[in-house]
């Protein structure tokens, strides 16, 4: 039944979180956030009329959106894998926009303002709770890193998809937490942010779900909950050697990302998978019958503006509003 109200809204979805500005000085360039889903920013090096750019997505989340805003909005999607629907959920962003924030909440594992990675196990745990008369579900989780195209696993033991990978048994949100440590996925923030490996790395936490009916029939699933490298462009006359090359890898799998979206979105013959690792990896929960999401995370400050302007020109690409 969750699926059903998603099938009327398509497959793809995309979703603007805008974070507090930290500096109450600086100007913000947001102008106006719509219940519609609008969003208005302002180019401060321009007049008020032509500097007006307007963008249109699913639903804009504001500096004062809590968590559980967020979550709340998220939930039908994070619920329709156990129905069997494979779903994709990215965070996509400029370093320091609030990505991590979204997928796994403030840094330390904080009770306070957990995201969605938590938030989302501990409710499939409860539905399958509240189901274990006709299903019997076993929820897996497996924390994989993407870093210069290649992916390795963040909490290693004898892998089974990937030869690097490991796949974790988890039967309570107590399992989970303890997970969320082993491999940082609540990934500390600290103010060497900008130069963490962290920022340079996609993040992808899997749950697989395999269910299997008082019948015997069998139901397997998976939910990705991918926290991006951070999208911010990189000056080319001041970086060089290692620095470069991570960009460029940055660059190219993010845009790799958006090809695939945007074909999907369109319905195009051809879906671009090939040409990364993350789409490689991703492939079987892209497109058909999966689910995608992806947050557009911007700031909110002035000296952000083009950043902010280069994401939001991104979401609305692979946005089919
Ligand atoms: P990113 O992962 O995109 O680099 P972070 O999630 O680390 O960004 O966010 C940068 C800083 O801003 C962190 O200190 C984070 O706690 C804070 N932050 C981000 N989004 C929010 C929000 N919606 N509300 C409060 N603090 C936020
Ligand atoms: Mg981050």
């Amino acid at each position: 039944l969750y699926n059903m109200v998603q099938d009327l809204k398509g497959n793809i979805r995309v979703y603007c979180r805008v974070r507090p500005s930290f500096r109450a000085e600086t100007k913000n360039v947001i102008e106006f956030i719509g219940e519609d889903g609008s969003l208005v920013i302002l180019d401060p090096l321009k007049a008020r009329k032509e500097g007006r750019k307007v963008f249109q997505f699913n639903h804009v989340f504001g500096p004062t959106a809590t968590q559980d805003d967020v979550f709340k909005d998220t939930q039908p999607l994070i619920r329709s894998v156990m129905d069997g629907y494979n779903v994709c959920i990215f965070a996509y962003g400029q370093t320091g926009s609030g990505k991590t924030h979204t997928m796994s909440g403030p840094s330390g594992g904080m009770q306070k303002d957990r995201g969605i990675n938590y938030l989302a196990l501990e409710d499939l745990f409860h539905i399958s709770s509240t189901r274990k008369d006709i299903i019997n579900y076993d929820i897996y989780v497996q924390m994989i890193e993407i870093y210069n195209e290649q992916i390795r696993s963040c909490a290693s033991e004898n892998g089974l998809n990937l030869p690097d990978a490991t796949m974790h048994s988890v039967k309570s949100t107590a399992d989970v937490l303890r997970l969320m440590k082993l491999g940082e996925v609540n990934r500390a923030v600290s103010s060497t942010a900008i130069n963490n490996r962290s920022s340079r790395s996609h993040s992808v936490l899997t749950i697989h779900v395999h269910g299997k009916d008082t019948s015997g029939s069998i139901l397997r699933s998976c939910l990705h909950l991918v926290d991006l490298a951070g999208s911010e462009r990189v000056d080319k006359s001041e970086v060089t050697g290692d620095r470069l090359k991570e960009a460029q890898y940055i660059n190219k799998s993010l845009s790799c990302l958006g090809d695939v979206i945007t074909a999907l979105a369109q319905k195009n013959s051809h879906i671009p998978y090939r040409n990364s690792k993350l789409t490689l990896l991703l492939q079987d929960s892209l497109g058909g019958r999966a689910k995608t999401l992806m947050f557009a995370h911007v700031s909110p400050e002035v000296d952000s503006f083009g950043e902010t302007v280069s994401t939001l020109k991104f979401a609305q690409r692979v946005s089919t509003v």
